[in-house]
């Protein structure tokens, strides 16, 4: 085991839950690696509602990573719970009686972590000094059989290996492959209530510590519980290209986002209106970008992406964390396995596994968004969760 990377140099930029997960795999295998990040430090404020990880990915990857005793420390208990509700906040759909609290190694089960605490979590299983934060990585040159890393704020370095985990707008993408991601078709935007049960009462005894999927005409309403009394939301509906800028209101205001809202969530019940009161400003506009499901690449000797880097696809499935922790244990597998003799064979096997996966994950990603941004949205969903119980629901 091992030998192809003993004694090898291993650069991570990006230090998200696929960076991360893949450090500590990397680091159970003996192997010398580091992490560069560009978040200040560990208490960077992590945005984005929580995650919920899939038995056969992201729960897999902590498997393997043997941190599910942390893991069970973490989670929130019944975050997962969902109600599926109309623009007046009725409710259509509960699963809060039926659902147990705890199902480990049930294939359905999907236990929600907050993503900053699951940063923590994983921060605190790599060795000391393995994450270099604090950087900020612009571009890199050929370097013998390695690369010459460049930073905004501090020294380069020479790995042997690189490996990009940096998200959606990967600076280590280019350096493989000049394909992007298209637009979906779907803007969202973020907001985040910290204090929520003083704050947004009514909210929070909406949400009653899981999650709301609330349809109305094409304009919906996500959200979930964070840890720490805490509610991530997002306004999600179609929109076209450019919209932010051509048309967005202005985030850094709360009152401007909020009469936007009511303008354009006009038949809503005055209810939503609360999620505006003290959300954290300024909100996100996030348009939601896909990787073409084809893309390929040739496979390198020394380079390979992880995560959104390599496959950012649309939040309907809840797959983009559960892919970027599975990409970490597939890659860390290949690149130690020795029937591949060549690091290149490692990381062209890694990369088809990836594709195949990924691609499947976005293919449903994509279904789901449109049948969710659909005038038939509600109806759509509540069979969708009749029908579904048993199998995969989605998350967003
Ligand atoms: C609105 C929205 C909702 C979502 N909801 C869900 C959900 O419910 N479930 C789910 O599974 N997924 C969801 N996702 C997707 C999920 O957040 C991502 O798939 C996941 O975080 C990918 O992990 P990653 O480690 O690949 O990248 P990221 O989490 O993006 O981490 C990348 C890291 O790289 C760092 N970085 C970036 N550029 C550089 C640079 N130049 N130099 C150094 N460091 C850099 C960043 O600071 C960050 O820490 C959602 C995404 C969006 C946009």
């Amino acid at each position: 085991m091992n030998t192809k990377l003993k004694g090898k140099i291993v650069a991570i930029v990006g230090g998200g839950p696929g960076g991360l997960t893949l450090a500590r795999l990397l680091q159970q295998r003996g192997i010398e690696v580091n992490v560069y990040e560009r978040d200040v430090d560990e208490h960077a404020r992590v945005q984005g509602a929580p995650l919920d990880l899939h038995d056969d990915s992201g729960i897999a990857a902590l498997q393997q990573a043997n941190l599910m005793d942390e893991f069970r420390q973490n989670y929130m208990p019944g975050a997962d719970r969902m109600q599926i509700m109309d623009a007046s906040a009725h409710v259509h759909f509960t699963d809060h009686h039926q659902k147990p609290i705890e199902d480990f190694g049930a294939q359905h089960f999907r236990p929600e972590i907050d993503r900053g605490v699951l940063r923590t979590m994983l921060v605190k299983s790599l060795k000391t000094d393995t994450i270099v934060w604090n950087s900020h990585f612009v571009a890199m040159q050929q370097s013998g059989n390695g690369w010459q890393l460049q930073f905004k704020n501090r020294a380069g370095i020479y790995a042997d290996v690189v490996i990009g985990a940096d998200g959606a707008n990967s600076k280590i993408r280019p350096y493989l492959t000049n394909i992007g991601p298209f637009y979906s078709g779907i803007t969202m935007i973020e907001g985040n209530i910290y204090n929520a049960s003083q704050t947004a009462a009514a909210i929070s005894s909406l949400l009653k510590g899981g999650k709301i999927m609330a349809f109305g005409n094409g304009y919906n309403i996500l959200m979930g519980q964070k840890a720490g009394d805490a509610i991530g939301f997002y306004l999600s509906f179609n929109a076209p290209d450019g919209w932010v800028k051509q048309h967005g209101p202005d985030f850094g205001d709360r009152d401007a986002v909020k009469n936007w809202f009511v303008k354009t969530y006009h038949d809503w019940d005055p209810i939503w209106c609360q999620l505006f009161q003290q959300v954290d400003i300024p909100l996100i506009p996030r348009p939601i970008y896909c990787m073409p499901l084809n893309q390929a690449w040739p496979a390198q000797t020394n380079l390979t992406i992880i995560g959104d880097a390599a496959h950012v696809m649309p939040p309907f499935a809840g797959e983009g964390v559960n892919m970027a922790m599975k990409d970490a244990l597939d890659v860390c597998n290949c690149l130690t396995d020795d029937t591949y003799e060549t690091l290149q064979q490692s990381i062209a096997a890694y990369e088809r596994m990836m594709r195949e996966r990924a691609s499947a994950a976005a293919r449903e990603s994509l279904l789901n968004g449109e049948r969710m941004h659909s005038a038939t949205a509600l109806a759509h969903m509540l069979a969708f969760f009749a029908g579904l119980q048993e199998h995969a629901l989605p998350g967003a």
